[in-house]
């Protein structure tokens, strides 16, 4: 991400909170982000015509608050797996029939993972069998106790059916938003966070900003993500035309050269020029880190212990195991362990299997997920594998215990690490009689070694794994040859390239795991 750039606090003014709105499936969710939409009288009397943008705002006694209108921690892990945290206050929805579910304490755990602050809305307290009283004492239990019970959280009785309650919601939002000191700069170069986006036929790439920091105005060459551009037209949630948007303010926006990605951070800098130069700069990065990924496959409890050598010395951790008894039992040898290098911080315990949520929830947070006779289920395997989490499984209790002490000890053996060192296309098949089958090459990205390890990717599948045995530019032998040059080479025992295969070289080094 680009630094983010520290304001005086004599510039800053006050802005409006940006909330989310999380909890278990079928508990009102929806229901309350449209009840609350409706409160708002100016909407209203703007013809009602709300479109989805996926944020809106209302005005509570003279306050502004912006709501993210994408129900569900799904958005909010996405956005902060991707580095954004746009999120001030987490208003966590629980059916006063129903109860804490599952959902309901992962919503939580996200809200504590990125350190928000959360407000309960009990809903549905219009229904027969509800029981506000009940989930207050499951939410005590969990560490959310009720101010009225002497606690530090909120909560608010409503009925998204009815309206009973809104008002006291929305009021409670305000106080806490207050009590936040929330403020931006709003004399700067816009800069945010994409919140959602979509390719529109008629109208092309559409995308919904969420401006943080600045001003946001017609015209402002735009970058988000790996898209480039100028703001060609603004609108706000009713649909009303813009000119400008300020801290806090969601808007859509026109005049994206292509569609940025939901949780890419968006700026306004000089020119178009410069916009295009960042975008490409950006695409060129990911795509280099994506292949570092691949080949390194994962965040590793040494990256984390790493980091700690840097002076962040947290380590967390998500335990998942089959059944309640295992789970007490290694989260207790967790608590026992020696935490005066590295602090252990379980931010998630669960029964079940390792699931795409504790991936999403490991990688905004930079933990190891640790499965005690659990394995991935659904999606999370290969989103493990995307976003670079690992997972570590055990079927005996005391070698978890024992696993994390010699990691934090840095008694583990060392472990190999692969590295890429450079990606080559094959552009021409050349054959020699006495040296083979000769691939010439372009060199994509970084150097190719002579001598390296080498594997040969053949749609998307390694077909060989070995060395390269000779290379040549031109007519030369040579060491290596960097990006954006052309040679030729050979792979050791291999003559089957073909034309469009990769070859990556790469390299396997020893990591110590030790702190400092
Ligand atoms: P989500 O999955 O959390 O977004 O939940 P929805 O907003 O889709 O609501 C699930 C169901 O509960 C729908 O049938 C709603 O009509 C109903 N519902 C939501 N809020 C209330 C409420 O306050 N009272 C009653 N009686 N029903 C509600």
């Amino acid at each position: 991400a680009e630094p983010e750039v520290e304001d005086d606090s004599e510039q800053l003014e006050p802005r409006p909170p940006v909330v989310t709105v999380m909890g278990h499936v079928d508990h009102g969710k929806t229901s309350l982000l449209d009840a609350i939409r409706k409160t708002d009288v100016a909407a209203r009397e703007a013809g009602g015509i709300t479109q989805h943008i996926g944020a809106y705002q209302v005005t509570v006694d003279g306050h502004r608050v912006t709501f993210i209108d994408t129900p569900g921690h799904e958005a909010f892990t996405a956005l902060r797996a991707r580095g954004a945290q746009v999120t001030d206050i987490a208003v966590i929805v629980v059916a006063a029939d129903d109860g804490v579910m599952p959902q309901t304490l992962e919503a939580i755990d996200h809200a504590r993972a990125a350190g928000v602050p959360i407000i309960v809305a009990v809903n549905k307290i219009d229904r027969e069998n509800a029981d506000p009283q009940r989930v207050r004492a499951e939410l005590a239990a969990k560490n959310l106790t009720p101010v009225e019970w002497g606690g530090d959280t909120e909560f608010v009785d409503v009925s998204a059916k009815t309206g009973q309650g809104l008002d006291q919601l929305l009021e409670t939002i305000v106080t806490l938003a207050e009590l936040s000191e929330l403020r931006a700069n709003p004399n700067a170069p816009a800069s945010g966070t994409v919140i959602e986006s979509r390719l529109d036929t008629g109208r092309g790439p559409v995308a919904t900003l969420l401006v943080q920091r600045g001003t946001l105005r017609l015209g402002d060459p735009i970058v988000a993500g790996t898209q480039a551009g100028r703001v060609r037209a603004m609108t706000d949630y009713r649909g009303e035309r813009l000119k400008e948007a300020g801290p806090g303010t969601p808007v859509e926006v026109l005049g994206f050269d292509g569609v940025p990605e939901a949780g890419d951070r968006f700026r306004v800098v000089e020119s178009e020029r410069e916009a295009r130069r960042l975008a490409q700069e950006r695409a060129q990065r990911l795509k280099q880190e994506a292949l570092a990924r691949q080949m390194r496959r994962r965040v590793s409890l040494e990256d984390v212990l790493a980091r700690a050598e840097r002076g962040e010395r947290q380590l967390n951790l998500i335990v998942k195991a089959d059944v309640t008894g295992s789970l007490e039992a290694i989260v207790d040898e967790i608590a026992k362990l020696p935490q005066d290098e590295v602090t252990v911080n379980v931010i998630r315990e669960g029964v079940g299997g390792i699931t795409e949520s504790d991936v999403m929830l490991a990688a905004a947070s930079d933990a190891v997920i640790i499965g005690f006779n659990v394995r991935p289920v659904g999606g999370a395997a290969a989103a493990a594998q995307r976003e670079g989490v690992e997972i570590r499984t055990y079927s005996v209790i005391y070698q978890v215990a024992e696993d994390l002490k010699a990691a934090m000890e840095g008694l583990l053996e060392p472990e190999q690490v692969e590295e890429v060192l450079g990606v080559a296309e094959v552009r021409a098949i050349f054959r020699a009689s006495r040296i083979g089958t000769i691939a010439g090459c372009y060199v994509r990205e970084g150097t190719i070694r002579r001598g390296a390890r080498a594997r040969l990717v053949r749609d998307g599948t390694v077909v060989y794994d070995g060395r390269i045995a000779s290379l040549r530019r031109f007519k030369d032998d040579v060491r290596e040859v960097q990006a954006g040059l052309e040679c030729g080479l050979t792979l050791e025992n291999f003559q089957d390239v073909k034309e469009g295969d990769v070859i990556e070289a790469y390299e396997v080094r020893e990591v110590e795991k030790k702190l400092a």
